[in-house]
């Protein structure tokens, strides 16, 4: 009878992009199976690349891992965790399967970590493996830097643009794409001219013609489509005002770009809608007793009352530019922090050559990780005492793995990152009903009744926003 395999496949944090993906990892191991003769008892899998290697209960397939594992049985992985310098999740596998006496299969060798040499073999692999992910994650960062400096960017550039290989080098290129490209100059040419995004919208949806990712457009992603630096050919390096020439060409040319960004983030632009809500939160925020939306009520001279916002039923009633700013300020805080991803970038922020913050996480741990190299190599030569070595190691692990973790949830959704620098930017160039879409959208505002005396001091919290929850974004 042939041995039992289990294979276990989890999604790589290593984020050089050297790292395979969970179905090339199934497959690579399956192979390996096929042609030991082993039997395949079960595919374990573990998809979510925020889970901290701490919080098992995070990782189900790793705990389901525990019940399936019996003696005898082969743990085949395709390669030992690239994921950092510390190795605990490999630890805990090696241990696990000492502990059920079960084999170990990562490449092309088994280990049985019942024996002391297998053991040793797999610690010192599994540090390997995280010591070249972390070489190749620095070559990657200088690779990357060097591409923005000379212009080139780091993916797709969305609508107006076609990627081709460029003939003589090879390499990638973009070229202007002759279907879409036109659109994009004659809308800026059109909105210079002082025509509503509103108008070009309609007209395109009319048209049949739809975004970069296939949806119909709306008048937020025009607007950052045509603000994009990227269509003037310039190109913007890690979320930096600055800008280089981009080596693709330009749609429209930088004077036009400036003009729309003028025109874009003008405060006293008005859009040119007829019948439009004029209050930030009428019918989005919600009374904290009954739930129903609220309502404004224009200024009581009489009462000496400025306008409000009201529950229709009057549970509350609390003053409209208080709660307005108090929203602004939240909203902006969350999208920095969580959100800021489909609702504003979704169409065209996936391509305009910005790095994405999780290149200044990955800067900053290779530096204290250097810092970390330093002390080590001065134990060696004698200058630090191992104790000494001891402190400075428990201080810059976790600072290490902090920027690590950081960079790694950055990295599940770049557009996230590349929103968190710039959520103020989008909410001033926004329109009232662009802006109230944004709210809809991000967040859930409760308006909660207060004390009696609370009435004439604006208490912050009794006015809550939360982010409203989103589907999983998969990768
Ligand atoms: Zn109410």
């Amino acid at each position: 009878m042939s041995a039992r395999a289990v294979i276990y496949a989890r999604v790589s944090r290593d984020t050089t992009g050297q790292g395979k993906s969970v179905e090339q990892q199934i497959a690579e191991c399956t192979k390996t199976c096929v042609q030991e003769n082993w039997e395949i008892a079960e595919i374990v899998t573990d998809n979510s690349i925020s889970a901290s290697r701490y919080a098992a209960k995070q990782r189900p397939g790793y705990e389901s891992l525990k019940n399936i594992l019996e003696p005898e049985m082969i743990l085949v992985v395709w390669e030992f965790s690239r994921a950092g310098r510390r190795t605990q999740e490999h630890l805990a596998l090696q241990e696990l399967c000492e502990e059920r006496g079960v084999l170990f299969r990562a490449g092309s060798r088994n280990y049985d970590f019942r024996k002391s040499e297998d053991r040793f073999m797999g610690t010192l692999e599994s540090a390997i493996a995280a010591k070249s992910s972390d070489e190749t994650r620095e070559r990657v960062l200088r690779d990357k830097r060097a591409a923005a400096e000379k212009g080139r960017p780091n993916g797709s550039l969305g609508f107006g643009f076609l990627p081709i290989i460029d003939p003589d080098t090879f390499a990638r290129a973009w070229i202007l794409d002759p279907t879409t490209a036109p659109l994009v100059k004659d809308a800026a040419t059109a909105i210079l001219a002082g025509a509503s995004l509103h108008s070009i919208v309609k007209d395109w949806n009319q048209r049949g013609i739809k975004t970069f990712k296939g949806n119909i457009w709306r008048s937020i992603t025009l607007r950052q489509l045509l603000l994009r630096p990227a269509i003037a050919g310039l190109r913007q390096h890690q979320g930096q005002t600055t800008t280089v020439k981009a080596v693709w060409p330009p749609i429209i040319t930088e004077q036009e770009h400036r003009a729309l960004v003028a025109i874009f983030t003008d405060p006293s632009r008005k859009t040119q809608r007829g019948s439009e809500v004029k209050h930030l939160l009428t019918n989005i925020a919600l009374c904290g007793k009954c739930n129903q939306p609220v309502v404004r009520m224009s200024p009581n001279a009489k009462l000496q009352r400025g306008s409000r916002y009201a529950c229709p039923d009057r549970h509350v009633t609390r003053n409209q530019a208080e709660v307005d700013k108090r929203v602004v300020s939240e909203l902006l805080r969350i999208m920095d922090d969580t959100l800021a991803d489909e609702f504003l970038m979704d169409e065209t922020g996936a391509a305009d050559g910005m790095d994405s913050p999780s290149e200044h996480h990955l800067t900053k741990a290779a530096e204290l990780q250097q810092q970390l190299d330093d002390a080590t190599a001065e134990f060696i030569a004698g200058r630090l005492t191992a104790a000494t070595l001891g402190r400075i190691e428990a201080a810059l692990l976790p600072q290490i793995d902090q920027e690590r973790r950081s960079a790694a949830e950055r990295t599940s959704n770049p557009l996230l990152a590349k929103l968190a620098a710039g959520a103020a930017g989008a909410w001033k160039a926004a329109d009232i009903s662009e802006r109230r879409a944004m709210l809809r959208a991000a967040v859930v505002v409760t308006i909660h009744p207060v004390g009696k005396g609370g009435t004439h001091v604006f208490d912050p919290n009794g006015v809550t926003v939360a982010a409203r929850q989103r589907h999983h974004v998969s990768w």
